[in-house]
């Protein structure tokens, strides 16, 4: 069904013609800014460097990469959610399409989709992201110096919520590279859970 918003924009919306310039809706009265149904906030990138700061000083690092992707899963799930509500993609590609996006706007970084292999019968899954300009990489570099691992463990996290969402399947994503660890870019592989155990 094609609807139109109060923004005069079609639905359903191709994740090409998304622009974040249009989409949120400023409230300064109410202390309100939303994209979409969400309510979002504009945040300096040092909090969260700061965050990674103070994770590491409580000193359990395993729970810190929890709690990191787990916060990610949930925001990808949300964000996920969003879309197909608001925007109301045509097919789970487009749904996809949304998620890098979307993190492009929002400044997080430039993902760029290096591999896409699906078959919904076959629970096959495979995606693989090349990733610029990681905001998480440039702080925990900042407060931490280089890391010997990848550290953007949100992002991984965003990444396997985003696409468990729109594919129904039970997927985990791993960085596989990381700028924090002198690699050119973040590489973030995402495929279906029990392949990784
Ligand atoms: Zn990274």
């Amino acid at each position: 069904m094609v609807g139109v918003n109060q923004n005069d924009e079609e639905y359903p919306m191709k994740a090409a013609d998304f622009n974040m310039q249009q989409a949120l809706q400023f409230q300064p009265q109410h202390g309100l800014l939303k994209l979409g149904d969400s309510r979002v906030i504009v945040m300096g990138i040092e909090a969260i460097g700061s965050l990674y700061q103070e994770l590491f000083n409580v000193g359990d690092i395993i729970a810190a990469q929890v709690v990191m992707r787990r916060f990610g899963e949930a925001n990808g799930r949300e964000r996920a959610r969003m879309v197909k509500d608001v925007f109301k993609p045509e097919n789970q590609m487009e749904w996809l399409a949304f998620g890098p996006t979307i993190h492009a706007w929002e400044g997080v970084g430039l993902p760029k989709l290096a591999v896409f292999e699906h078959d919904a019968a076959a629970k096959k899954f495979r995606l693989l992201v090349e990733f610029k300009d990681s905001y998480l990489a440039e702080q925990y570099t900042r407060v931490m110096g280089p890391a010997t691992e990848p550290v953007c463990w949100q992002l991984a996290g965003y990444i396997a919520g985003y696409c468990s969402e729109v594919f129904g399947m039970d997927l985990h994503c791993r960085e596989t590279k990381c700028v924090a660890k002198g690699d050119p870019h973040c590489e973030f592989d995402t495929r279906p859970r029990s392949e990784w155990l």
